[in-house]
């Protein structure tokens, strides 16, 4: 029989919005772990993002503290938390916050939420706090200032969730983190979240956790998500990229630059072939990100060229496709981009366009990934048989890569 939410004892108004969102049945990761989090064990678990890991921590969360009732400032202590979610970017921030509230409308009495987060004005934060808050959605720098502003205290805090916490690290968030959890309580429920489990990672959860269930669920929907390559030659990747969006009338299309500038070129090189496509980097503004990243959830522009900085965190819903037009530098955050497509059940089309002088460095992201994808050519942008010498001398030590020696095999892409 498969499993339902009503099964995993969730209370009826949250039930009831559940049945709203049209979330007809847990995904793997809820239903694993939303028992166990209810019943107060300390969790860690490997989830990727786009498995429904929001849900599996936030709907236990308001649960208990619905059952604390009445909920904010239980002990008109003014700048209390109850709950605290700490994430490594202010979009996650932002839509961790969003997903929290609209779980809690058929909650009878206000559940507090506020997300905190840097590059935007700490007095309005500072404003939203005002009398704590039952669950506080930050990120680490952002608190750290927020706190010795004395506009909150983490004393009281019960639960913990600490959501892709190898990205918080790898972001170079360890002092702020030791920071923020010497402030924290002994005793509290912790949660912890990490696509991949680095030694920091370990280090941490070591420290933090209280005989933890330790849950791995990778890939959760792994069979949804098609990665393919199409090799191409570097002065082709713009025309090939072009010609995929037209002809495969993609919509919703996320590309990964790897500097502010190349987005902003790239941009321009599409507009010159027809195609309109919004930026999305670290110099714009937030309030320019949220506009770029509002048009583009609501369908108002097809093409989003990002940075990295969008890897992570991004709720979109059914993003069909995301593109490696240039390669990400770490292979983790290979795994951190392709993450965005094929979320919840959805099937995901995540392509690298790789040239000659990407082809090293993708075998590499390959190996560490421990993933093998055939090597692709689209007919008519076929890349040179040859590898230039002067790129062969560059980039040594040069693998060929699969499938482009002379028996190469071509394969018609529709994509
Ligand atoms: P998350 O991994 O929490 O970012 O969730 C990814 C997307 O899946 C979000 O758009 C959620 O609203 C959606 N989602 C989460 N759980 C479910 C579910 N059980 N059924 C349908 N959609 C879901």
């Amino acid at each position: 029989m498969p499993i339902n939410f009503k099964s995993l004892d969730l209370i009826p108004p949250l039930l009831a919005r559940l049945t709203e969102l049209n979330y007809l049945q847990p995904t793997p990761i809820q239903a694993e772990v939303i028992p166990i989090v209810l019943a107060g064990r300390d969790i860690i678990a490997g989830a990727n993002t786009g498995s429904g890991k929001t849900a599996t921590f936030a709907l236990p969360m308001l649960q208990h503290l619905h059952a604390d009732r009445p909920l904010t400032n239980k002990n008109n202590d003014g700048n209390y938390v109850a709950a605290l979610i700490l994430v490594p970017t202010r979009e996650l921030a932002k839509q961790i916050a969003d997903n929290i509230k609209s779980y809690a409308q058929h909650l009878s009495g206000t559940v507090k939420t506020v997300a905190v987060y840097g590059g935007v004005s700490v007095n309005t934060q500072m404003l939203a706090l005002r009398g704590g808050t039952d669950i506080l959605v930050a990120t680490p720098g952002r608190l750290l200032d927020l706190i010795s502003n004395n506009a909150i205290k983490l004393d009281k805090v019960k639960t913990l969730v600490l959501d892709e916490a190898d990205r918080m690290l790898s972001l170079g968030f360890n002092d702020e983190l030791s920071g923020l959890l010497a402030l924290l309580p002994t005793t509290k429920q912790t949660l912890l979240f990490s696509a991949t489990f680095p030694e920091k990672v370990q280090a941490l959860t070591q420290e933090l956790l209280n005989n933890p269930v330790e849950i791995q669920l990778q890939s959760a929907d792994a069979s949804t998500l098609v990665q393919r390559v199409f090799t191409v030659n570097k002065g082709q990747k713009t025309a090939l990229l072009a010609h995929l969006i037209k002809q495969d009338e993609w919509r919703q299309v996320l590309i990964f630059v790897n500097a502010k500038n190349n987005c902003n070129h790239l941009a321009k090189k599409l507009a010159k072939r027809g195609i309109a496509a919004d930026v999305f980097h670290g110099d714009k503004t937030q309030a320019a990100r949220n506009r770029a990243l509002e048009a583009f959830k609501a369908g108002e522009v097809d093409v989003l060229i990002a940075t990295d900085i969008a890897a992570r965190g991004l709720d979109i819903d059914k993003l069909p496709v995301v593109i490696n037009f240039d390669l990400p530098r770490s292979p983790l955050d290979y795994m951190h981009r392709i993450g965005r497509s094929g979320r919840a059940g959805e099937v995901g089309l995540a392509l690298s366009l790789i040239d000659y002088e990407d082809y090293h460095h993708f075998n590499i992201i390959e190996k560490k990934n421990k993933i093998q994808l055939e090597r692709e050519q689209v007919a008519g942008f076929e890349a040179d048989e040859v590898i230039p010498e002067d790129i062969l001398a560059a980039n040594k030590p040069m693998a060929k890569p699969e499938g482009t020696g002379k028996k190469k095999r071509k394969k018609q892409s529709r994509a």
